[in-house]
């Protein structure tokens, strides 16, 4: 057996797993992000050792270390210019490690291994073309043409989320106004469903608020799908935009397939099913070719760290 090994630094917490031939994680370990940089890429190595230490594996064994990390990477230097999460700025990521691994190093947006994942294990397996959009605080995205990930000139591209939807639209958390995100982010949600409620005192979203403590992301797909008229207009609403998204993304690249995840993407059938009816209207030439598989991505959070193993083959 051949193992890989992947890991997924998040703001909070590093991830580590050993990933087995059949793509599953056979080993996983997660440790605290500590406070500086430094310190944080000594706790990752420290991690892969003892990861790999509890399966008897030695790092020589491994084809390389594979990182997700938040943030844009310059693929032709290994450096991280920028990370909103880990708040690390232009430091040389790929040059620190390579202290601890005598192995190669590479480094990667945490989206774009999730995608890079999808396709080596998960809803995408098999496929050459795929758009993956990840519908969470923010929204995030990662592009795979012809089997090989495209992160864009200098890693910063790629940015799904930062297209325009509308023009001169809602403020963006990136600075330009009316981008995707501020629209089909779970964040912009909330916002949607907590106008509503004030519109509308009689829906039953205040009834949920009421019993759930706060709004979430799930209160109006909640709502809806227990027949509250209002949470049902909120969620179409959402649901045009996240279509009109994916029709532009379709238009430009014509995937195989776009993956929908993130924590919105747990509202299952109810939200592909609004997706699918939406999707005619957005779609290019949609009379003569229709439009791409949509499905929702399946490996979850383990995308980004089996994603991150195989980054020798990105
Ligand atoms: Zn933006």
């Amino acid at each position: 057996m051949k193992y890989r090994v992947g890991v997924d630094i998040g703001g909070t917490t590093i991830k580590v797993g050993v990933v087995d031939e059949n793509n599953n994680i056979v080993k996983r370990c997660a440790v605290d992000t500590p406070d500086t940089f430094e310190k944080s890429m000594k706790a990752l190595a420290d991690a892969v050792y003892a990861t790999i230490g509890e399966l008897g594996l030695k790092i020589e064994d491994f084809p390389c270390v594979g990182i997700g990390t938040p943030g844009s990477i310059s693929s032709e230097t290994g450096r991280l210019v920028f990370s909103n999460n880990t708040n690390w700025k232009d430091v040389p990521m790929a040059e620190e490690l390579r202290k601890y691994f005598p192995v190669p190093v590479f480094i990667n947006n945490d989206a774009n291994c999730a995608v890079m994942g999808e396709a080596v294990a998960g809803a995408a397996k098999g496929r050459k073309h795929v758009i993956m959009l990840t519908l969470g605080t923010g929204v995030g995205g990662g592009i795979i043409i012809n089997g090989k990930l495209f992160a864009g000139g200098d890693g910063v591209g790629a940015e799904l989320g930062h297209t325009v939807l509308f023009h001169d639209g809602y403020p963006c958390t990136c600075g330009i106004p009316g981008c995707l995100e501020a629209y089909a982010s779970a964040t912009a949600l909330i916002r949607q469903t907590k106008e509503a409620m004030a519109a509308h005192p009689e829906s039953a979203m205040n009834k949920w608020v009421e019993e759930n403590g706060k709004v979430s992301g799930r209160c109006a797909f909640d709502c809806a799908m227990a027949g509250d008229p209002v949470a049902n207009e909120v969620v179409d609403t959402y649901v045009s935009y996240i279509a009109n998204g994916i029709g532009s993304l379709v238009n430009v690249f014509r995937p195989e397939i776009v993956l929908i995840g993130g924590g919105i993407s747990n509202s299952g059938d109810f939200l592909m099913n609004k997706i699918h009816a939406q999707m005619p209207k957005y779609t290019f030439a949609y009379d003569v070719v229709g439009y791409p598989a949509i499905e929702r991505a399946t490996l979850g959070n383990d995308a980004g760290i089996i994603g991150a193993a195989y980054s020798d083959q990105m």
